[in-house]
């Protein structure tokens, strides 16, 4: 099998891409380069089977093309990164709604079936914990531009869904939570790369607002697990699923997990949300999967917690590789 890898560049398009081929597959990576690097998948060149297409998914004749070439999509090109978003809403929105809307026709005119990588940002403002998947959406307000990301992806999963239903075309969504390893950069506000850029620095760890806000961390290496087998799985069609993983951690005690595994040298420090964001960012409180559904469909366990996390993203910013 020839699967496309859309993002394949990226941060967890290139660990898809490099599980991919350890199963035996090929793969056809397509890639705008404009949040993923060359540097993420440079180790794949001149692997049999691996090819790297440089072009945006925004592109219909390019797209249509590696479609054809391809027997199953994953659809993971996006913009990324709260930071790029708020900046960068117009190219956010586009990039999102376009390119998904893009992959789907072509999707649907060669029946290729797709996995759509969604968000955990679409539960919004949500309070009920942990967020399940037939959850409401409560987003903000649109004059606040942080929920833009939410909003586009939101309607990526209705118009995948939406193929589902008219067509039966064989479409999953998965909706990751905050995900983590080797190859993450900071650049886009991602918190775990920073913090152990920080730490390791021996600068301030800079968390923001009073750090009670929690997240749950998943390794990257159990969502690309996550993925691969749900794109094939006959009952995962027409449905939405969490991956992530369950174990909960609030910022604050993050920095000080970073600041421990660093010598202690680091301080801590505290900056309002109005001096880290420009203005139109909103936090989300706390954020926790239910992973009921994918665990009773697929037996999904995610095997790497916290430490393993944080072991492998200092020893890639050592140098060392990681990616265990
Ligand atoms: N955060 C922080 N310091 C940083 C970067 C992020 O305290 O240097 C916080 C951010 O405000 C949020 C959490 O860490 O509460 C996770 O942020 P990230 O951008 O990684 O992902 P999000 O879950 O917001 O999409």
């Amino acid at each position: 099998m020839r699967y496309l890898v859309t993002g394949g560049a990226g941060f967890i398009g290139s660990h898809l891409c490099e599980r991919l081929l350890d199963d035996g597959s090929e793969v056809l990576a397509l890639d705008d380069l404009s949040t993923g690097r060359f540097a993420n998948v440079a180790h794949l060149e001149g692997r049999p089977g691996f090819e790297l297409r440089v072009a945006s998914v925004t592109q219909p004749e390019v797209v249509e093309a590696c479609v054809l070439e391809c027997g199953a999509v994953f659809h993971l090109a996006s913009a990324v990164g709260v930071r790029l978003v708020v900046d960068e809403p117009v190219k956010t929105i586009e990039t999102i709604v376009n390119g998904t809307d893009v992959v789907l026709r072509c999707c649907a005119r060669y029946r290729r079936p797709m996995l759509l990588t969604s968000t955990s940002e679409v539960y919004g403002k949500s309070d009920r914990i942990p967020f399940r998947e037939d959850d409401d959406v409560v987003l903000g307000p649109t004059t606040t531009r942080r929920w833009a990301y939410a909003g586009a992806k939101m309607l990526d999963e209705f118009l995948a869904l939406a193929h589902w239903h008219e067509a039966r075309l064989p479409v999953v969504v998965a909706r990751l939570f905050n995900t983590v390893g080797p190859r993450q950069t900071g650049r886009y506000g991602m918190v775990i790369p920073r913090f152990v850029q920080q730490g390791m620095a021996g600068e301030p760890i800079t968390v923001y607002g009073d750090g009670r806000q929690t997240r749950c961390f998943a390794h990257v290496l159990d969502v690309v697990d996550a993925l691969v087998r749900l794109i094939h799985h006959p009952d995962a069609r027409g449905q939405v699923f969490n991956v992530g993983n369950g174990e909960e951690v609030s910022i604050l005690q993050l920095a000080e997990r970073v600041r421990d595994l660093t010598g202690g040298r680091s301080a801590i420090r505290t900056i309002p949300y109005d001096e880290a964001y420009t203005s139109g960012f909103e936090d989300m409180v706390r954020r926790v999967p239910s992973l009921d559904k994918i665990r009773r469909l697929i037996g999904y366990e995610p095997t790497r917690g916290l430490d393993q996390i944080l072991a492998d993203v200092f020893d890639e910013a050592r140098g060392a590789g990681g990616g265990s």
